[in-house]
């Protein structure tokens, strides 16, 4: 039986791993891949020792930093998916797609968040043919092309910001009236003279043919106006990744895990939490990771205190 079984690679997952190997708990970390979301970043200025890296590099290290700690103490499990964490006994069953179960006597949860998709007709159909959620992967396939970016968050944005270099021009649908993005941002990528916002929008449909060709929506006067396109990036928010603990932890009506703050611990008893999927406020990678740390100082008091 492990002492812990650490759920995610991303910045959560990975500082857990490195800590937990560091205090000689017997860990197992299982992940579907190392770097979580902000992988997908071109260039990342807020991690702190770094005044700028790419995603991928910041991938590659905390994959090589926890690896460093591989064998006594510390087990890595890649490209394998949790499906469920179980009461059994004192500890939990954990149990993969791969078909494997593993005990231990505690948990972190760190399976971060993923991408929220648009949920309207042709999305899905189009997905990879022209409509994407990630412009620094499939962006430069644009260059000189119409498109549009959905969302009005600092992820909008950011793939607006990004977009600008290359496309011929960018329009931002956004749902309300006002922008979640900050305000320097928003006036910042405004300023471009081919960039135009439309706000107070309902997305109707993606239309196509073998790729997209046209978005369908609602304006605010109430018609359906079609916006012939080229691409399609989609930036309306993240859905915490907590399905295959939620019946054995508490959540909350975003589906994120209760924490307590303090400790990290969930509603249930040797099940701790960190990261994006948690109910903590402030999401990011520094956050991510000094949660998780204050994870594993607390699981490890517990243990030897138990
Ligand atoms: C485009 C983008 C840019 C960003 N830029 C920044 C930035 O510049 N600075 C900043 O501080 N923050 C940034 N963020 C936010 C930051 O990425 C997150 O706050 C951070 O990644 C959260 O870390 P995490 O470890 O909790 O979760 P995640 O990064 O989501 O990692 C979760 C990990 O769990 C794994 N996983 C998921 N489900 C399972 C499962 N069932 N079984 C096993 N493994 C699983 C995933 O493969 C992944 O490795 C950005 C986010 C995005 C989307």
């Amino acid at each position: 039986m492990y002492d812990l079984i650490i759920i995610g690679g991303g910045p959560a997952g990975a500082a857990a791993g490195v800590y937990a190997a560091r205090k000689k708990l017997n860990t197992l970390l299982i992940t579907e891949e190392f770097g979580g979301q902000s992988k997908v970043s071109e260039d990342i200025q807020n991690w702190i020792g770094t005044t700028s890296i790419s995603g991928i590099e910041l991938a590659k290290n905390l994959k090589q930093h926890v690896e460093e700690y591989a064998g006594d103490a510390l087990e890595i499990k890649e490209l394998d998916k949790v499906t469920s964490v179980k009461k059994d006994g004192e500890g939990f069953s954990v149990s993969t797609e791969n078909g494997d179960e593993y005990k231990t006597k505690t948990v972190l949860a760190a399976a971060g968040s993923h991408r929220r998709k648009l949920p309207v007709p042709g999305a899905e159909e189009f997905d990879n043919k022209g409509l994407t959620y990630c412009a620094s992967c499939d962006g430069p396939l644009f260059a000189g092309k119409d498109v549009v970016v959905v969302g009005g968050g600092n992820a909008g944005f950011e793939t607006a910001a990004q977009l600008l270099a290359y496309t011929k021009s960018v329009t931002l649908l956004h749902r309300s009236a006002k922008f979640r993005a900050t305000p320097i941002t928003v006036e910042k990528i405004l300023a471009y003279e081919k960039m135009k916002a439309i706000t107070e929008v309902e997305i109707l449909e993606v239309k196509g043919d073998k790729m997209v060709n046209a978005i369908v929506y609602k304006d605010k006067e109430g018609n359906d106006v079609e916006l012939p396109t080229s691409g399609i990036f989609v930036e309306i928010g993240q859905i915490p990744t907590t399905g295959f603990i939620k019946d054995a932890v508490e959540t909350n009506e975003y589906n994120q895990i209760v924490i307590d703050p303090w400790t990290q611990k969930t509603s249930t008893p040797g099940i701790w939490a960190a990261g994006d999927s948690t109910n903590i406020r402030y999401h990011q990678n520094n956050i991510a990771v000094g949660d998780a740390v204050k994870a594993v100082e607390d699981i490890y008091v517990t243990l030897r205190t138990s």
